[in-house]
């Protein structure tokens, strides 16, 4: 009875997900996959009024290939602060805020969600309540019809007593659009860019870049450096395959990145999310032109030279990412 339930619970949430539904194929080989009660929040000064907020052990892990918590931060300009993520549970929006106060008594006057996903978002309701929150169009549009989906969903991948339960819907007040970005005076120079490219993991992907202090927030599309891959599991790969490369292009060389769950790197440090993608494609492609069908493609396409210890990589690879490069690819006949 409770495998039946898991798995209808599964089928509903791979239909909001565009999920395969295989039980077996759609569980990471841990839940959760990292552990909402137990993560300790650090700050990280990264400029005069710019700051990332990360996991505490994303310096000794990321780079074993260890999933990691969510990481965020926030900007204190003249007029006040502008947080970036607001994370899954209460314990680490209340370690979030605390982190804030530490350094700045200026209001929190907007909150920017990178994703709907409910680690980048789930705490909005804590806000005060004249904080202005920021999303993509598609992920205020996602989060309004399926907020309850989208906390099974992440109750299915973190776990139950993790405070996601208590998660409520709070609207947000400004939206981007697709291929359209926002400016953000916060006051003293500091001008946030608030970029809605696309599909890069998700539709409800939103880039956030300060360019006076070159600090990008890359979300869930760049998770983190070497040995981690994307987690395109969402149901597209060539949406996201463009829009990975467009926002690296974006880049200058010397810019600070913080990843959606990895510790602060460099353009250097992501492109093994791009390069992941680009071999990707291009051996689907040529299974496609083979004539191979997505099994014979899953057993060829083994990637061993990126599966460097991620604990998520088959799970992401073989269930996720290969499909639904095979999935795009093969109905767009790529040449
Ligand atoms: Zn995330």
């Amino acid at each position: 009875m409770k495998k039946q339930l898991t798995m209808t619970a599964i089928i509903c949430i791979s239909i909001i997900f565009h999920l395969p539904v295989a039980a077996q194929d759609a569980l990471p080989p841990q839940v959760p996959i990292w552990d909402g009660n137990t993560v300790e929040l650090k700050l990280h000064k990264l400029a005069d009024g710019v700051y990332a907020i990360q996991p505490s052990t994303v310096e000794t892990e990321t780079t074993k290939g260890i999933p990691q918590a969510t990481s965020g931060g926030f900007i204190v300009g003249e007029k006040g602060v502008m947080i970036i993520e607001c994370f899954l549970n209460k314990k680490l929006y209340d370690q979030e805020i605390k982190l804030i106060r530490s350094v700045t008594d200026k209001p929190i006057l907007y909150a920017v969600n990178t994703s709907d996903h409910g680690d980048h978002c789930f705490t909005n309701y804590l806000l005060p309540p004249a904080t202005i929150i920021i999303q993509n169009d598609f992920a205020k549009e996602n989060l309004a019809k399926n907020f309850e989906n989208i906390k099974q969903f992440m109750i299915m991948l973190f776990g139950k007593g993790r405070g996601i339960e208590e998660a409520r819907y709070r609207a947000a007040d400004i939206t981007i659009a697709k291929n359209d970005k926002l400016k953000v005076d916060l006051g003293g120079g500091k001008v946030v860019e608030l970029i809605n490219t696309g599909t890069a993991q998700s539709p409800a992907d939103l880039f956030v870049w300060l360019p006076s202090s070159k600090v990008f927030w890359a979300g869930n599309p760049f998770i983190a450096e070497s040995p981690t891959i994307p987690w395109l599991f969402d149901g597209y790969f060539l949406e996201p395959a463009d829009n990975l490369k467009r926002m690296y292009d974006l880049l200058p060389d010397d810019a600070i990145v913080i990843p959606g769950h990895g510790r602060i790197t460099t353009k250097a440090g992501i492109k093994y999310t791009i390069d992941y993608v680009q071999s990707l494609r291009q051996q689907v492609t040529a299974a496609i032109q083979k004539g191979q069908t997505l099994e014979q493609a899953k057993r060829t396409i083994t990637m061993k030279e990126y599966d460097k210890g991620y604990v998520l990589f088959n799970w992401l690879h073989f269930n996720f990412n290969l499909p639904n490069a095979y999935k795009d690819i093969s109905g767009n006949k790529e040449k």
